[in-house]
C-alpha cells in the first residue's frame, strides 16, 4: 500500500477525513486541542503539496438529525485557522443545500475548507451508501485520519473509500497507528509481556482471550485482578470484583496454564479503609485483604516483580493502570510500571500503551513521550487488541 509521503497532491481536490472530536468548555473554547495537532502532519503535507483540501470531522453526538446550533464546528474552524495559518473556509450549511457543494467547486490548491459537523446527517452513523456518494462527489481522492474513529463503519470513515477505489490512503497518523498495532498483533520480538489492569475484566474480556495465543507473559493488575485473585480463593474484603465472572476468570487462567503464557497477579494490595486521597492506608498480601477495607492499588513487592519482568521483556503491551491513579494516594503503583516501562524503552524494547485511562496516567506523568507509541484511540485500538477488524481501516486495504 502506497504512503501519502509518495504522492504529490497538487491539484486534487482532497477528502480528509480526521478526529477533532477536542473538548471545549461552556464558552465554546477548545480546552485540549492535542487531537487537532496530531493530524496536522498530513494536513501540511496536503497545503505543501498544493492540494485543495476538504476536511470531513465529527463532534459530539447529534441526536435531532439536522443541524443543532450547541455541536456546530464552527469554533473548531475558527481555531483550525491558527494551527494551518490560513484562512478556514466554512459553511453551517448542510450538503443539499448547494452551498458546500459550491464552496467546495470553488476551493483552489493550497486551501482549506471543513464540512459541518458529520453527525448531523442522520445516515453518517448507519453508513448511509447515499450520503457517502454525496460526499465523494466533493473530491478526487480519499484520506482517512481519524483512527479515533476507525472501530465505526459510518459514511465518512469507511463506506466513503468504496468510491475510491484507486486513490484512498491512510494519512500519517493513521498509517503511524496500524504499523504499530500490526508489528505488536503480528511480529511482537519476543519476550512479549502484556500488562492488563483497569476496573472490570468484563471489559477486557476480549483482549485477555486474543493475547493468550500471543503473549509470553501476562501481568494482571488494576481492580479487575481481585476477581482473580477471588477466584484463587483470597480474601478480597470490599475491593471491587465481579462475581459472575470467577468461573470465567478460572477459566482463562487455566487457559493460559495450557499454552504456557506466565501470568502474574500482585502479591501485594495498598488497601485503604474509604475511598478517598485522605483514606488510612495499609499494605497486606492479596489474598488477606481484611473486611471494612478495600484494595486501590498495586504494593511495593508487586511493583519490583513487574519492574523484573518488564525489563526482560522486548515487547510490552500496557493497558489499564494498576490502581486508582486519579487519588494520589493510589497512584505509585501505575507510575511505578509507567517507570519501568520508560525504562525498558530506553534498552530498546517496544512498549505500545493504549486506553482512555492509562494514556492519560503516562501523560499526567509527563513521560508519554518516552514510551515506544502512545495510541491517540482509545476505544479503536481496545478493539483491535480484541481481534476485531476495524472498519475504517480495512475499507482503505481492502
Ligand atoms: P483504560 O481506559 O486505560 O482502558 P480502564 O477504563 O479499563 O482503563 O480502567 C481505568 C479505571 O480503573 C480507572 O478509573 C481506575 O481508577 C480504575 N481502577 C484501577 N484499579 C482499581 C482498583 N483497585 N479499584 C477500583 N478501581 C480501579
Ligand atoms: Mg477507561
Amino acid at each position: 500500500m502506497k504512503s501519502i509521503k509518495e504522492i504529490n497532491f497538487a491539484g486534487k481536490k482532497v477528502l480528509l477525513r480526521v478526529d477533532f472530536n477536542v473538548p471545549m468548555d461552556d464558552q465554546k473554547r477548545i480546552t485540549d486541542d492535542t487531537r487537532m495537532r496530531e493530524s496536522m502532519p498530513t494536513i501540511e503535507k496536503l497545503l505543501a503539496d498544493g492540494a485543495a483540501v476538504i476536511i470531513m470531522a465529527h463532534f459530539g453526538r447529534p441526536k435531532k438529525g439536522g443541524f443543532e446550533p450547541e455541536l456546530t464546528l464552527e469554533p473548531v474552524a475558527k481555531y483550525l485557522e491558527t494551527l494551518v495559518g490560513r484562512p478556514v473556509r466554512f459553511t453551517q450549511q448542510l450538503l443539499g443545500s448547494g452551498v458546500p457543494e459550491q464552496m467546495a467547486r470553488d476551493l483552489k490548491g493550497g486551501e482549506v475548507m471543513l464540512l459541518e459537523n458529520i453527525r448531523f446527517y442522520p445516515g453518517e452513523t448507519k453508513g448511509d451508501e447515499e450520503l457517502a456518494r454525496q460526499l465523494a462527489d466533493l473530491g478526487d481522492c480519499y484520506i482517512n485520519d481519524a483512527f479515533g474513529a476507525a472501530h465505526r463503519e459510518h459514511s465518512s470513515t469507511a463506506v466513503i473509500a468504496r468510491f475510491f477505489p484507486q486513490a484512498k490512503y491512510f494519512g500519517f497518523l493513521m498509517e503511524n497507528e496500524v504499523r504499530n498495532l500490526e508489528k505488536l498483533m503480528h511480529d511482537a520480538p519476543r519476550p512479549f509481556t502484556a500488562i492488563i489492569g483497569g476496573s472490570k475484566v468484563s471489559s477486557k474480556i476480549g483482549i485477555l482471550e486474543n493475547l493468550l495465543d500471543k503473549v509470553d507473559n501476562m501481568i494482571i493488575i488494576g481492580g479487575m485482578r481481585y476477581t482473580f485473585t477471588k477466584a484463587l480463593g483470597g480474601r478480597i474484603g470490599n475491593s471491587i470484583c465481579e462475581d459472575d465472572k470467577l468461573d470465567l476468570a478460572r477459566e482463562l487462567m487455566r487457559r493460559m496454564d495450557e499454552k504456557g503464557v506466565c501470568y502474574y497477579l500482585p502479591v501485594d494490595s495498598v488497601i485503604g479503609d474509604k475511598f478517598s486521597n485522605d483514606a488510612n492506608t495499609q499494605i497486606v498480601p492479596s489474598g488477606e485483604v481484611p473486611d471494612g477495607w478495600e484494595s486501590m492499588d498495586c504494593g511495593p513487592d508487586s511493583c519490583r516483580a513487574i519492574h523484573d519482568i518488564v525489563l526482560a521483556s522486548k515487547t510490552i503491551l500496557w493497558n489499564g493502570p494498576a490502581g486508582v491513579f486519579e487519588l494520589a494516594t493510589f497512584a505509585k503503583g501505575t507510575h511505578s510500571i509507567a517507570s519501568s516501562v520508560a525504562e525498558a524503552c530506553k534498552q530498546g524494547c517496544f512498549a505500545a500503551v493504549g486506553g482512555g485511562d492509562s494514556v492519560a496516567a503516562v501523560k499526567q506523568m509527563g513521560i508519554a513521550d518516552q514510551m515506544s507509541y502512545v495510541s491517540t484511540g482509545g476505544g479503536a485500538m481496545l478493539e483491535y487488541l480484541e481481534g476485531k477488524v476495524l472498519p475504517g481501516i480495512k475499507a482503505i486495504q481492502d
